[in-house]
């Protein structure tokens, strides 16, 4: 069932008939003819997502990995980690001269956050719409802030808000060693073995 919402939905985006047993989601070296082994860039669209302080506390991790994994994209990096101030500062660096700055690093490092790099077909937006408005009062239902915060300063989760912001987050938040590329395989498909 999980591996066929995504060949269905997205067949059209290459612009020809999809190739018989093979995902849209190609991965360098497997296998295509060399005009088709790249794949298209959107494959590699990445986004970081952090669970802040509030969401661990609350035990929010879970539903949050659900949500982002229900929606079919793909976890390639996560740590848990009680961020230095020298980290949130240069994540919120353009947020210095707000008058909410002080009180938001004290918060975000108030206790351990759950960092995590997400991939797939316009990641960045598509959280962005997942986690909802930043003022948890304008947040639909439905959204993780919608759902789960009733206050813009206890907000429960970060979303990069732009491609370049999320490379830039990303590079800021995890070393390149620490990020798993992989795609999806028929090995793993059943919990018994062949
Ligand atoms: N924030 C706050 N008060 C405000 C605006 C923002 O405490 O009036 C905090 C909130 O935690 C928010 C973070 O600062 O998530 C970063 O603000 P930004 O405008 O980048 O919102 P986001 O991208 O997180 O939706
Ligand atoms: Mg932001």
């Amino acid at each position: 069932m999980g591996g066929l919402f995504w060949p269905s939905a997205l067949r059209g985006l290459r612009g020809g008939p999809r190739v018989p047993g093979r995902s849209p989601l190609v991965r360098p070296g497997s296998g295509l003819p060399p005009a088709l082994k790249r794949g298209p860039s959107w494959t590699r669209e990445r986004t970081l997502v952090a669970v802040k302080p509030d969401g661990v506390q609350r035990r929010l991790v879970g539903d949050v990995i659900r949500r982002f994994e229900r929606r079919g994209f793909t976890l390639v990096g996560m740590k848990m980690l009680q961020a230095p101030e020298s980290i949130l500062a240069e994540h919120y660096r353009d947020l210095q001269r707000k008058p909410f700055y002080p009180a938001l690093i004290r918060y975000m490092s108030s206790g351990p956050m759950v960092a995590m790099v997400w991939e797939g077909y316009n990641v960045v937006r598509a959280s962005r719409a997942m986690i909802g408005h930043t003022d948890s009062a304008e947040a639909a239902p439905g959204t993780i802030r919608g759902d789960f915060s009733v206050h813009i300063s206890r907000n429960v989760i970060h979303a990069s808000d732009s491609v370049e912001g999320a490379q830039r987050e990303i590079q800021l938040w995890f070393q390149s060693s620490e990020l798993v590329s992989w795609a999806d395989t028929a090995q793993h498909s059943s919990i018994h073995p062949a």
